[in-house]
């Protein structure tokens, strides 16, 4: 049964508010102090707590804070209601641990809703709360879109300057791709959206290379006491997750410990290849990359994200030397097995951004490296049937004429395949709605 408990010292709206919700069969207590609420709230344990802010003997921010404090309260809602609308109560109430904030006369008809979404069982997974309205559909957004280091500067403002790093929203939740320095830009656009609403935020890194976590420290919603982060990765080749990203922001390369940060976050070492963030349904690929380094398939309602920011594709081998040929027909028929699987896993995806760092002559001087060439890329994208390509991870020494150039190419390249294939370089700011399905 559904339950509640109602602190608040005006007779007339527990009264008021307890009968609304008695009406549709639930259990309420009532209490008309916060020390009294505080005792009620630990012997019966009401799925909600309703709270005043100003009550005799405990205030409503000290009961938000002590039920925080006590993980019995761990999955207890707690909803303020006052009569003032100040930000700065609205604020403190959320740091102290509420998840809403009601002013002071609301209409019923939504009070009621809102205590029956309340109500409803808690995601099976931590961190996956639902914030956004499911209307807007699916889409993707890059915020950094350049490999190895950060290059800001008048030859990259087109396409931009900082790594890797891009949101996606789908089913109402928030997924972030890598936390490279792109990734400061986008906790400023989230603090602005989501004001001091409690954010609860996925983040997916393809590995811990410096391009693709040097955005963290510098990620605003960290720094938020109400903000529940999930960070997701596989352990790397020499040391644990957790390791990495605390070691840079440790003395003396960072100031502020990624222990002290006032956020709860959470670290998730990722085991099986297949999982999912609330109910979108993730899969994982180990990329050709130096050390532990993944690309993810992400399945919306209105289609599929694949990234892959640090790849080098297995079957380049129209431009291997004749010496290497000769070298070894098993591997040959390796390469060619692992190019198909790839090719598998990506497999008529309808957003695909990937690796395309080198031109064809670049390339051959960076065999082996672990980024891709644009050339390899497109026939990957185009054998695996992608609707639309994203060349990402652009070089550092590449300026907006050089990647255009790159477009143009890649352009070519799949129109003489005779592919419909759509090619674009990944830019910051870009957005790619994802179209509902027929
Ligand atoms: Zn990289
Ligand atoms: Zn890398």
């Amino acid at each position: 049964m559904n339950s509640a408990l109602i602190i608040d010292d005006d007779p007339d709206f527990r009264a008021l508010v307890g009968d609304v919700l008695r009406a549709k069969g639930w259990q309420i207590w009532d209490a008309d102090n916060g020390e009294t609420g505080l005792e009620m709230a630990r012997e019966h344990r009401p799925r909600i707590v309703i709270c005043d802010l100003l009550m005799p003997r405990s205030n409503g921010f000290h009961v938000c804070r002590a039920l925080r404090d006590d993980p019995h309260f761990a999955s207890t809602r707690i909803v303020v209601t006052t009569a003032r609308g100040y930000d700065a109560d609205r604020k403190a109430a959320y740091e102290a641990g509420a998840e809403e904030y009601l002013t002071k006369p609301f209409d019923l008809k939504q009070f009621s809703a809102l205590m029956e979404k309340l109500s409803a069982p808690a995601a099976a997974i931590p961190g996956s709360t639902t914030f956004l309205s499911r209307d807007g559909g699916s889409w993707v957004k890059f915020w950094g879109v350049r490999g190895s280091i950060a290059t800001p500067g008048p030859s990259t403002v087109h396409y931009g300057g900082n790594t890797s790093c891009v949101e996606v929203r789908t089913k109402g939740q928030i997924i972030i791709l890598d936390a490279g320095t792109g990734l400061r830009q986008l906790g400023r656009a989230l603090t602005q959206e989501f004001k001091e609403r409690p954010l609860a935020l996925n983040i997916l890194l393809s590995h811990t290379h410096w391009d693709h976590i040097q955005g963290l420290p510098f990620f605003q919603p960290l720094y938020q006491p109400n903000n529940r982060i999930r960070i997701l990765g596989y352990e790397g080749a020499r040391s644990g997750l957790f390791n990495v990203l605390s070691s840079q922001m440790e003395s003396p390369h960072f100031p502020v410990g990624l222990k002290e940060l006032p956020s709860n976050v959470e670290i998730e070492e990722l085991r099986d290849m297949e999982f999912t963030v609330g109910d979108i349904h993730i899969e994982s690929y180990f990329a050709n990359h130096p050390g532990i380094c993944v690309g993810y398939r992400i399945s919306t309602p209105e289609g599929s994200i694949a990234f892959f920011p640090d790849n080098e594709p297995p079957h380049r081998l129209k431009h291997t030397s004749r010496k290497i040929e000769s070298f070894d027909t098993a591997r040959t028929a390796f390469v060619k097995t692992e190019s198909r699987k790839l090719a598998e896993f990506i497999k008529n995806v309808d957003v695909l951004i990937m690796d395309s760092q080198y031109d064809a002559q670049e390339y051959e001087r960076h065999r082996g490296w672990g980024h891709g060439c644009v050339d390899d890329v497109v026939q990957l994208a185009v054998e695996a049937g992608a609707r639309r390509l994203h060349l990402f991870h652009h070089d550092p020494d590449h300026d907006d004429a050089k990647i255009t150039a790159m477009v143009e190419h890649a352009r070519s390249l799949a129109a003489a395949a005779g592919s419909p294939i759509q090619i674009e370089a990944a830019q910051e700011g870009m957005k790619v709605q994802l179209a509902p399905k027929a």
